[in-house]
């Protein structure tokens, strides 16, 4: 394919190439984490007119892909924002996320693999019904896919499946695990080329938790495994609870114990919590359970195949999460969770059944707590957990409260229909 304007192949025309000279960065201002998704800074926004920060590239992360069908290359390179000093800025969320994963090395000698597997609906697309999860839903909207995936390919995203998901316009893509931070960039990265390619086809595309009421869920379900310094997986342990090894035990235990605290990080929309309601295979309590999809960390299955080592398989997924959330934040919440949950030895029950048949008592007995069902329940037990405290720093804790609070204020006046078409157009 040629540039229409420039006679080269798109891929040669690469204006963003000069971020790669060392100590390239590039202007940003504190107050633009005070913003709103509806593009307005809140009142009261912590950080003023003043001062001034810069974004350093993080080269190594930079997506290019001339394949989304744009006249020129989508080319997107994640960075750290920084002050003028060069030190990471306090509230910037990839450098929470790098201070999770050294903390977790530090205190554990471990590390995690991560992958995000988001679901996304097409929408304005006039393409003909098809039955749910058929070859047929999604062959109708090529060459979408097949374009898509080069694209994220291309992009070194690595796409592993695309398929169409049980909502009528649903879809999910799923990327393949590696480093944390890593996965959150790609995360990001996706969701942008999914969006493009959409609109390149007169098409929208939407991650919000729910875009009706009574609509399918589109979830982020983010994945991890404990492997050692070496890369080796630490994990699984066929003769335990779950398969899940003493320290991966321990570090899913952490999770479901700081559940309610973490959960206006990666559920951090008034709509979220339209989502997080039992029975809508997303998830809606403290619950560990073995493969289970109404589980809010579920230990996902292996496939007993020559050649497949189910430790290099064997990972769980954390449901409670939705691409409103900040991936950055997300995860740095779910390492820090999961080092506590290792540093102090938790234990947490895997359960099996549906909680809802359960008396109170039964549930309380076994850890299953219903989680917040609110962005205001959620937000309280954000700044109730001593422990978050100790994991993000003051002004970024500060910051965000504020631009959540703000949002589940101006929820108040909606009814679920609007909050959810308002969150459809946002994301
Ligand atoms: N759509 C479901 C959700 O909201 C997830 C379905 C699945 O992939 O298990 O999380
Ligand atoms: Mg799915």
């Amino acid at each position: 394919m040629r540039c229409r304007w420039w006679g080269h192949p798109p891929h040669q025309f690469r204006p963003a190439d000069r971020i790669a000279a060392p100590g390239t960065t590039v202007g940003w201002v504190p107050a633009n984490i005070s913003l709103k998704p509806d593009g307005h800074i809140i009142d009261g926004d912590i950080w003023g007119s003043s001062g001034d920060l810069r974004i350093l590239p993080d080269v190594a992360a930079r997506a290019v892909t001339g394949l989304t069908g744009a006249p020129t290359p989508f080319d997107m390179t994640p960075g750290d924002i920084i002050g003028l000093d060069g030190t990471p800025w306090s509230a910037c969320s990839r450098s929470a996320l790098r201070a999770a994963i050294a903390a977790m090395e530090q205190a554990t000698g471990l590390r995690i693999l991560s992958s995000f597997e988001q679901e996304f609906q097409l929408f304005d697309t006039g393409l003909p019904d098809a039955h749910v999860f058929s070859f047929q839903a999604l062959r109708r909207a090529e060459p979408f896919a097949g374009r898509y995936f080069a694209a994220l390919s291309e992009a070194g995203v690595d796409p592993e499946v695309i398929i169409a998901e049980y909502g009528a316009d649903q879809y999910e893509i799923t990327t393949g695990p590696t480093g944390p931070l890593a996965a959150a960039d790609r995360a990001v990265i996706v969701r942008e080329i999914t969006r493009e390619m959409a609109r390149l086809q007169g098409w929208r595309a939407t991650f919000a938790p729910k875009t009706r009421p009574d609509a399918v869920g589109n979830g982020v379900h983010i994945h991890f495994s404990l492997v050692d310094a070496d890369g080796a997986p630490v994990g699984f342990d066929a003769s335990r609870l779950g398969r899940l090894s003493p320290v991966a035990a321990a570090f899913c235990a952490g999770i479901v114990h700081h559940m309610p605290a973490i959960l206006a990080l990666t559920a951090p929309s008034p709509s979220s919590y339209l989502r997080l309601k039992p029975h809508n295979w997303s998830s809606a309590w403290t619950w560990l359970g073995e493969r289970d999809r109404e589980a809010s960390l579920r230990i996902c299955p292996t496939v007993d195949l020559p050649g497949k080592d189910p430790a290099r398989q064997f990972n769980v997924e954390y449901r409670a999460a939705d691409a409103t959330a900040n991936p950055y934040l997300a995860l740095a919440a779910l390492v820090r969770a999961g080092t506590d949950g290792i540093v102090r030895g938790l234990t947490a029950p895997v359960f099996s059944g549906d909680p809802e048949q359960l008396s109170s008592g039964e549930r309380a007995e076994l850890g299953l707590h219903r989680l917040p069902e609110t962005l205001d329940a959620a937000l309280d037990a954000m700044e109730a957990s001593e422990a978050l405290r100790n994991w993000f720093a003051p002004d970024l804790i500060r910051s965000y409260l504020g631009v959540k609070r703000a949002q589940a204020a101006e929820a108040q006046g909606l009814d679920d229909a609007d909050l959810c078409a308002a969150c459809a157009a946002q994301y």
